[in-house]
């Protein structure tokens, strides 16, 4: 092996990054991923079971895949004039965006802290990411900031995550709708956590219908493990991103097991009610152990916490309770860990951890 080549030969900027960390998990506790605890009930697993069962896996995948996109408009209740684009995940989507729009000097401009990928897929593709910090008494757009680096790099997108992650909150909609107006480039509005959310933007779309898509996974719904994501936006928008999506990306099982989940949308939307009314249980529990939660609109909870990262390592290592720490991603989070909502359970087991450790 030639180290020296590979040096010379990679760009120096990817040479630089740490591949994106996904924790060893095994026999864990995990609640950091906000990752949906539930499986389908026994009867439906059995009927998924019979109905992938056939699935022409010796076929190329549908390559527009009609009946998933059709599914996905009745059970979210898109607008018919409305287009869908499907990713492997929304994380494709992010990258599909950046590269069709990825014009030498081209800016993508997000916020801090929140999803990171938009950064990482902005290096990727020798894009500039400029973030622009939040407020940070309550994590919301710092307006002004905003509207002066839409001025003075022109980005040619910008991403928001609606809720946001990892903070939880809603951004202001009138400050949203600002940025829109001021923008003369795309807006990526970022709704992985629709599901748990009490706003969705699809309602505020119209007016901006011509520089504003929607996207949204089945991840954090209960599905991560399909990886399924979509863009909701004009026609003329997404024929131009299904031009740089690679021809095969949602694979013959995804598609098929993606029908049947949206058949039994039902199941997946009371899950979810349940996480929400789980979340409000945690958030009072957090609470009451003299803890500082952040009011979240999501599937999990930013909390201030005295000694975060002994605190993320003693429930590893002594409770097998995964959370994340995310002192290392902002400034404003280095007293901070993130934990998912999981199951009753999980969350009890949680908080019976954190009584203990934070006693001594
Ligand atoms: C989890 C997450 C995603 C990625 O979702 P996938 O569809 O699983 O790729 C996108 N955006 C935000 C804000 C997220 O938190």
């Amino acid at each position: 092996m030639n180290a020296n080549l590979v040096n010379q030969l990679v760009r120096p900027e990817i040479l630089e990054l740490s591949a994106y960390h996904v924790p060893d998990s095994e026999g864990m506790i995990k609640l950091d991923a906000m990752e949906n605890p539930y499986l389908l009930p026994e009867k439906e697993q059995v009927q998924l079971g019979e109905w992938i069962r056939t699935a022409e896996i010796n076929r190329y995948p549908a390559p527009h895949a009609p009946d998933v996109k059709a599914l996905i408009k009745t059970s979210f209740g898109i607008p018919k004039d409305k287009d869908i684009l499907l990713g492997n995940g929304s994380d494709e989507i992010i990258q599909i965006i950046a590269m069709a729009l990825a014009q030498p000097n081209a800016v993508i401009l997000g916020v801090e802290p929140s999803f990171v990928m938009y950064k990482m897929i902005a290096t990727f593709l020798r894009m500039k990411y400029v973030g622009i910090p939040l407020r940070a008494n309550d994590f919301q757009l710092d307006l002004p900031a905003m509207l002066e680096a839409i001025r003075v790099h022109q980005p040619a997108v910008i991403f928001l995550a609606y809720p946001n992650n990892p903070t939880g909150n809603l951004f202001h909609l009138e400050d949203i709708q600002t940025i829109i107006e001021a923008t003369s480039g795309l807006v990526v509005i970022d709704e992985a956590y629709h599901a748990f959310a009490g706003n969705s933007f699809l309602t505020a779309l119209a007016p901006y219908a011509e520089k504003v898509v929607i996207m949204r996974t089945l991840s954090k719904l209960g599905l991560a493990g399909l990886r399924l994501g979509f863009l909701i936006g004009d026609p003329a928008w997404l024929a131009e991103f299904d031009k740089v999506r690679l021809p095969y990306n949602i694979n013959v099982l995804t598609q098929k097991a993606t029908v049947f989940a949206l058949e039994n949308i039902d199941i997946f939307n009371q899950q979810a009610a349940s996480i929400v009314e789980q979340r409000h249980v945690l958030f009072t529990a957090l609470c009451d152990l003299g803890l500082q939660p952040f009011e979240s609109q999501a599937n999990f909870i930013l909390c201030r916490v005295p000694e975060a990262e002994t605190v993320f390592l003693r429930l590893k290592t002594e409770f097998h309770i995964l959370i994340k720490f995310m002192g290392k991603a902002h400034a404003f989070l280095t007293d901070c860990l993130r934990f998912t909502v999981g199951s009753p359970e999980e969350n009890q087991l949680l908080i019976q951890a954190l009584t203990v450790i934070l006693k001594n």
